[in-house]
């Protein structure tokens, strides 16, 4: 399988869940307070279809593991192993998490207990308790058996069956199917059904994700927080389009939008802890540990962001993230999100970004190259050199130091 089609596969028919819709009545039926887990920890499945599906989980987990995708960052994966072990307690070792690089912001989960979570994701969560509200989520799925309950109510097994089987010979070499077809025979109505969720289940994932964080000591407060800043980013987004934000929760054939009523219902739930809890609820936010963690990824998952060229959600995201602080690589990447947009005005905002960027200790070392060529541009050429120098001094090997050595007349 390419990666794109590994991507299109992942993002269209897995569970895609963390975008799955949950409407208002479907979030009434459950609250966190009822939820028990379905399964015992080392849970296996229990017949024939439920080995065939995790059989086939299985197999993409293997393609999952050996993805160029993956993020191998030790740090990082060690990190989303144990906040994701601390909401599970004696689940953790029943569900493996993969981070891999794909700018939507997503999460997913097999039931064979494959969590993936994207760099998307990862760019946009403010602290661990965000964090940890997404992952709680998902959690929920695998911890309600969402997937084998969805597939158990389906009446089109055999067709599922024949995809399974298609995996399996596929494993032998006997047909000759690799992965790539197997995505496309994937990608179909039917299996995208198999692995994306009702509203109603999406209602209860979110209930029992916001059980796992209040038990693990999280500010329940901060899921309603993820869907509060995914709504303003898609609506920054709509109006740097000149076009009309839609909240489509008003229609029940939308499979994706952040709905406000899901965001409302987090929000409740989190003050109904609040109200019922004797003690004050934990304000846990785990910000500097999550911080720490994401920083050798952080600047590769922002310019991935920057670079999908849309500018309304690039400067929402920025400015979002600005609330805890501006530094360098935020500042940078505002100057390259008016460099690459390019109107009216927007080289004198990027050139000023850039300024402030340089000022920041951990501004990158693109910064002094896009803040010596805005000088030059400027007419201040001595300020100008110095800053290339300084992109050089920081970057000796880069793909472009012969031409900056040429502009400096090395
Ligand atoms: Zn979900």
């Amino acid at each position: 399988m390419t990666d794109q089609s590994r991507r299109r596969f992942l993002s269209h028919s897995l569970c895609g869940c963390v975008f799955g819709l949950a409407g208002a009545n479907a979030l009434a039926k459950s609250t966190p307070g009822q939820l028990d887990a379905l399964i015992s920890s080392d849970y296996q499945p229990s017949d024939a279809d439920e080995r065939g599906l995790w059989h086939l989980c299985d197999r993409l987990e293997k393609e999952v593991a050996a993805s160029n995708l993956l993020i191998r960052d030790e740090g990082l994966n060690t990190y989303l192993r144990n906040v994701t072990g601390r909401l599970l307690g004696s689940y953790r070792s029943d569900v493996r998490i993969y981070a891999m690089r794909n700018a939507d912001f997503n999460a997913s989960m097999t039931p064979n207990g494959m969590m993936i979570v994207n760099s998307g994701f990862l760019a946009r969560v403010r602290n661990e308790a965000q964090m940890a509200a997404v992952l709680g989520h998902e959690c929920g799925h695998y911890l309600r058996l969402h997937t084998v309950r969805n597939w158990r109510s389906m009446k089109a097994k055999s067709a599922v069956m024949a995809v399974v089987a298609i995996a399996g010979a596929g494993a032998t070499g006997a047909t000759g199917n690799n992965w790539y077809d197997l995505a496309n025979a994937i990608n179909t109505g039917l299996l995208a059904s198999m692995f994306s969720f009702s509203r109603e289940m999406e209602g209860e994932a979110d209930a029992f994700g916001i059980k796992l964080m209040r038990e693990a000591g999280y500010a329940p407060h901060e899921a309603s927080a993820v869907w509060s800043q995914l709504i303003e980013e898609r609506k920054a987004a709509a109006a740097a389009r000149n076009k009309r934000y839609k909240d489509n929760s008003v229609s029940s054939f939308s499979t994706h939008p952040p709905s406000s009523e899901r965001m409302f219902q987090l929000k409740a739930y989190a003050m109904e802890m609040e109200g019922r809890q004797r003690e004050a609820v934990t304000s846990e936010t785990g910000r500097a540990e999550f911080v720490a963690a994401t920083a050798p990824m952080r600047e590769a998952f922002i310019e991935e962001q920057i670079k999908l060229n849309d500018p309304g959600a690039s400067l929402y995201l920025l400015n979002s993230l600005a609330q805890d602080g501006w530094d360098g690589v935020l500042r940078y990447n505002e100057g390259e999100v008016y460099r690459l947009r390019d109107e009216e005005g927007d080289a004198q905002r990027a050139a000023d970004a850039f300024t402030q960027a340089v000022r920041f200790e951990n501004a990158p070392a693109e910064a002094y190259r896009a803040h010596g060529y805005a000088l030059l541009k400027a007419g201040a050429n001595e300020d100008g050199l110095r800053a290339l120098s300084r992109y050089l001094e920081l970057e000796p090997n880069a793909a472009d130091a012969a031409m900056i050595r040429f502009t400096l007349g090395h």
